[in-house]
């Protein structure tokens, strides 16, 4: 893999402040394969001076304008898309025909979306004797994890610069270099200097500067919950707007009439997509208590086609976690389940077979899980399900919504208006109805500790606007 020794800011590859590196280490080997500036407090506040001083120019320019230079970026993504995936199935571990369609794919159908919108949106409208100006936010730190690393970024980057904000990019430290690789695909597409900068580097160092800086008008933030109210505090000191995206523990609700088998089928998937690395992930299945044996044989069928393998297998579903560290913290989800009763139906600690390397855990699924059990209530980002039942849809509900998450969930019902019904009552920013499908132009974002932001679409650039209103 490429390494890179500068960042991207004003336009230029510039050299970093300090000599700190972060080593990116590939998932499935354990070995590092290339390194990338740890940017400094200093190489932060470069990029943020950077930012203010482009933002006068790009907050004026039309629409049409930004759209033509999004345009120029998006042509530029489709054709390093087959590489980009390459690097993110390196860096991270998703398999590599996964990578292609979601890791590579999604951030293009994210992109295009906002082209399109940029010729529709009104960024002003009459309401009586007032015209009401729909202005940029200003500059924006966007700070983003591992999990979906170029998707999550260009959610920002698209929004943020369709709005005229101009941006500063903090991506996790895990996986950075598909960001470099944006970073060069701006620089191509001949944006003008300081609109999009790069600052790599630790959180608590280029995160939290950035996070912090006076001059930073909003810090929009994807990640942990626990971090998300760290940079809430620090946002408060400068008043930034502060959007966040945070963790989550959905629940797919299988109602009684549910067809259980495509039911069970892609709860299995939603779970163990990505190593179960999904902040949206459904990792709790409500089922009716008289369905339970049907289930679990319908789950010990299916989760079996599961099997931990090197993610660029172009048959791989299922790859490494992203770090030593997480695969350890899911091994301890694992025993607390063990510790508190629940019963192990597939999966488990002891590391899966023929992989002596790389940070692989067993698909693992939980079947009578109580939701007292912490596996029932903490985010644990790995490869666990966790079967609990209910004797009534009002009981569905109250467990569904017993956490302190709002993310997102699933019912399932030969009745969709039923589906709904029940859809309707769930603490969540997003309900999947029989699966659902995504739609890059319908808003995504948590209830409760899961954030407060809404990303895509027309309410994802809202969130980098702010409304003036001129009275005649
Ligand atoms: P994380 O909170 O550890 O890190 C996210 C980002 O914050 C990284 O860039 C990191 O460097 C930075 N950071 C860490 N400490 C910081 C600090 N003190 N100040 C400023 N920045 C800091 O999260 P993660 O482990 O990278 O990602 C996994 C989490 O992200 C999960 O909880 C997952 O649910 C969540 N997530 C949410 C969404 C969503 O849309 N709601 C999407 C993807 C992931």
């Amino acid at each position: 893999m490429k390494t890179f020794s500068k960042l991207y800011i004003d336009g230029v590859w510039s050299t970093p402040l300090g000599t700190d590196l972060i080593e990116v280490v590939n998932p499935a080997t354990e070995a590092v394969i290339a390194t990338v500036p740890a940017g400094s407090a200093d190489d932060a506040a470069a990029a943020v001076t950077a930012a203010r001083n482009a933002l006068p120019g790009w907050a004026a320019t039309k629409p049409a304008i930004r759209a033509g230079y999004l345009s120029q970026i998006y042509e530029a993504l489709v054709t390093r898309g087959p590489e980009l995936a390459e690097v993110i199935t390196s860096e991270m571990g998703m398999p590599i025909k996964l990578s292609q369609r979601i890791q590579a794919g999604l951030p293009m159908v994210v992109l295009e979306s906002y082209i399109k919108l940029l010729g529709e949106f009104a960024f002003s409208e009459r309401i009586g004797n007032s015209l009401v100006l729909k202005e940029p936010v200003g500059v924006v730190a966007a700070i983003t994890p591992w999990n979906y690393p170029l998707h999550q970024l260009m959610i920002k980057v698209a929004a943020a610069l369709a709005a005229g904000c101009t941006i500063v990019a903090k991506p996790s430290e895990l996986t950075p270099l598909n960001a470099f690789v944006l970073a060069e695909i701006v620089d191509s597409s001949g944006l003008p200097p300081g609109v999009f900068n790069l600052v790599s580097g630790e959180g608590r160092v280029a995160g939290e500067s950035l996070a912090s800086h006076p001059a930073v008008d909003m810090v929009s933030f994807t990640g942990s919950t626990a971090v998300g109210k760290h940079i809430m505090a620090l946002g408060a000191q400068t008043v930034a707007r502060v959007a966040l995206e945070l963790g989550g523990k959905s629940a797919a609700i299988l109602l009684d009439d549910a067809d259980l088998e495509t039911a069970v089928k892609a709860t299995l998937s939603s779970c163990f997509l990505n190593s179960g690395q999904t902040c949206n992930a459904n990792t709790r299945m409500l089922i009716p208590e008289d369905k339970y044996e049907v289930v679990v044989e319908l789950v010990r069928r299916h989760a079996a086609l599961y099997v931990p393998e090197n993610p660029l297998n172009t048959k791989a579903r299922i790859g490494p976690l992203i770090s030593a560290g997480q695969r350890d913290r899911v091994l301890d989800y694992i025993r607390s389940g063990l510790e508190e009763g629940a019963d192990l139906l597939l999966g488990g600690i002891e590391p899966p077979a023929g992989l002596p390397l790389g940070y692989y855990v067993r698909p693992t699924v939980f079947g009578r899980v109580t939701k007292e059990m912490k596996i029932a209530r903490e985010e644990i980002f790995g490869p666990v399900l966790s079967i609990m039942t209910y004797r009534d849809d009002d009981e569905a509900i109250a467990i569904a919504n017993a956490t302190v998450y709002g993310l997102a969930g699933g019912v399932w019902s030969a009745n969709s208006e039923r589906a709904e019904r029940v859809a309707r009552k769930l603490q969540t920013g997003q309900v999947d109805i029989n699966g659902g499908r995504f739609n890059p132009l319908a808003p995504f974002g948590g209830y409760k500790q899961s954030g407060n932001g809404r990303e895509l679409g027309r309410y994802g650039l809202e969130e980098f606007l702010q409304t003036k209103s001129l009275q005649f």
